[in-house]
């Protein structure tokens, strides 16, 4: 599997820790909460974390840090397995759940508060607010702070016990409200929340905060290297401060690098699932959604995400990333792995006049230029065909290389073709068009010397099947949909999927497995429908156009 990055300086930390014995063997963690799918953002951070566990023969936890029980599911709990499995990696040993930490959790808060750490606070959240500060000016001393160590711990026996309301008290450590930095004004390390867990049911009713959690998590896992974003770097001394102070079993570390936020993309779990609640896409699975799941079902694949994510480097920036980059990775995978297929999107049937009704030819095409080794495929060939109606002029100029009037124009894998009559409908539609057949030209230029002007795709009317095509583009048609203040909703392309019901694709295609990828020639990638493609009712989802026509790979262009 690819590194992450030749010269990514959590490598660069690791591989000095190594050398100077600090640690042994690396632990890696990746955390999600499981309160929304996995997005490209969530991708990055598992590569990172599998990836340089796997650079250095360590281990990588996957741990649910799922300490705010109303937004968390089952669901995504099974998704977020789903997702880092496709993706590739495998996690050390069984998932992990930061609820199984609870009661070690609690007995080192018991433990901040006997020590004179930490004590219980009555002041409401509004209180709470004045008393802290600003990043200016420095906080103020709660008026409970002082209280001594035995009503401290009757206090939060009491909160444990449930016999405070939601927000009449909080356990905070005692650092310093004086700080320049605002995570160590005595942070709030539990809270009072009379909600079920989903791993731990009623059990408990005092949660803990992130800050408290994450690091003695850790700890409890032996994580050598704690990996998170930026936005984390100004916690970092607050985690120190409970290792530090906490008879943890371990020291582990925290690093931090940038978020990746790719352009036309919102990352943030709130804004995606908002797009699932209000309907503007069909599910967290939905082809145009950023999540893994959305990006599996679009047709993307697992090596493909890997790739980006390296390409993109990791750093200690939070800059903006082309999207462009991440749909390049796409195209190189599947241009070097698709199989090639044809499929009329638009489809103008052509009758080969001097071709029998009865007879079908049994042609063979491969199923990829430079890979013989993913074999041929069988294209019936026989009188009636469709072709794209936007590859059919009764006049064009000398720039037009695809079926005119008059002229002739290759069928991919099969005859040269020449146009003889546009036939039409009362309003002056061409409805169909008859054509002949130039003999001995399955592979040869005709004999006349009368050369095609380019190449076509076709489907045969009699042999080929009818699907489904979704023709899926960018969700958002703004490079920073929500920058700022932004509405980012006010942004949704209007033109982020067409649906094409009655496509014609080449026989072999509805044998395609779900979530098989293909190229359609000259159209661009697709893939099977995970869910709804059926060998009786194909479907196909494109992935992604073209980069290039094929006026550069010697055929018509576009
Ligand atoms: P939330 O606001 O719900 O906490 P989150 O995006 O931080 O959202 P987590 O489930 O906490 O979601 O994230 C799990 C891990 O993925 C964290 O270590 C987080 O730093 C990392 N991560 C999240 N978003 C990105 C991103 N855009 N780029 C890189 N890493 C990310
Ligand atoms: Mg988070």
């Amino acid at each position: 599997m690819e590194k992450t990055s030749a010269s990514n300086f959590l490598e660069t930390i690791i591989a000095e820790d190594l050398a100077a014995g600090r640690v042994s063997s690396v632990v890696t963690r990746f955390p999600p909460e499981p309160n929304g799918y996995l997005h490209i953002g969530h991708a990055k951070s598992i590569c990172v974390n599998f990836g340089l566990a796997e650079t250095f023969g360590g281990r990588c936890n996957l741990r649910f840090d799922d300490t705010n029980p109303e937004k968390e599911s089952q669901e995504y709990i099974d998704s977020i397995q789903a997702d880092v499995r496709w993706l590739g990696f495998t996690w050390d040993g069984e998932v992990r759940f930061a609820s199984a930490y609870f009661q070690q959790l609690f007995d080192w808060a018991v433990y901040l508060v006997e020590r004179g750490d930490a004590y219980v606070c009555d002041l409401n959240a509004e209180q709470a607010r004045e008393y802290r500060g600003t990043l200016t000016q420095p906080g103020r001393n709660s008026p409970y702070r002082e209280r001594p160590v035995q009503e401290n711990l009757d206090l939060l026996a009491r909160m444990k016990a449930g016999q405070y309301a939601e927000g009449e008290k909080v356990l905070r450590a005692k650092i310093d409200m004086a700080s320049p930095n605002m995570n160590m004004r005595d942070p709030i390390l539990y809270r009072i929340r009379k909600v079920p867990h989903h791993q731990t049911g009623d059990s408990w009713v005092i949660y803990p905060t992130y800050d408290f959690a994450h690091g003695q998590e850790d700890a409890i896992e032996g994580v050598t290297h704690s990996i998170c974003t930026l936005e984390f770097e100004d916690h970092r001394p607050l985690y120190d401060w409970f290792i530090e102070h906490l008879p943890v079993p371990a020291r582990p570390r925290q690093y931090e690098f940038g978020r990746l936020n790719p352009s036309f993309t919102v990352t943030s779990k709130r804004k995606l699932k908002q797009l699932v609640d209000d309907g503007v896409v069909d599910g967290w699975d939905d082809p145009r959604m950023p999540t893994v799941a959305g990006m599996r079902r679009r047709g993307y694949t697992p090596g493909a995400i890997r790739k980006f994510c390296q390409m993109i480097g990791t750093t200690r920036s939070d800059g903006v990333v082309d999207v462009a980059m991440l749909e390049f990775a796409i195209r190189e995978d599947l241009n070097e792995n698709a199989p090639r297929a044809m499929c009329v999107l638009n489809p103008l049937k052509v009758v080969l006049v001097d071709y029998p009704d009865s007879k079908v030819e049994a042609l063979s095409a491969a199923c990829h230029p430079n890979r013989p080794e993913l074999g041929e495929r069988v294209l019936p060939f026989s009188r009636e065909l469709y072709i794209d109606a936007d590859d059919f002029r009764e006049e064009a100029n000398k720039k037009y290389k695809r079926l005119v009037l008059g002229k002739r124009v290759r069928l991919r894998n099969a005859y040269v073709i020449e146009a003889l009559e546009a036939v039409k409908d009362d309003a002056g539609n061409v409805v169909e068009v008859h054509a002949r057949v130039i003999a001995d030209t399955l592979g040869n230029d005709p004999a006349d010397g009368i050369k095609p002007k380019g190449v076509i795709q076709w489907v045969s009317a009699s042999r080929g099947r009818q699907a489904t095509v979704r023709l899926y583009d960018r969700l958002f048609n703004h490079e920073a949909p929500d920058k700022g203040d932004r509405d980012f909703m006010a942004h949704i392309n209007p033109e982020s999927l067409r649906v094409v019901e009655r496509a014609w694709i080449e026989p072999s295609l509805a044998q395609a497995t779900p979530e098989q990828g293909f190229q359609f020639e000259r159209e661009g990638y697709f893939v099977a429908d995970r869910y709804d493609h059926t060998e009786q009712a194909p479907v196909f989802n494109r992935t992604i156009g073209l980069r290039d026509s094929w006026s550069e790979q010697g055929g018509a262009g576009e």
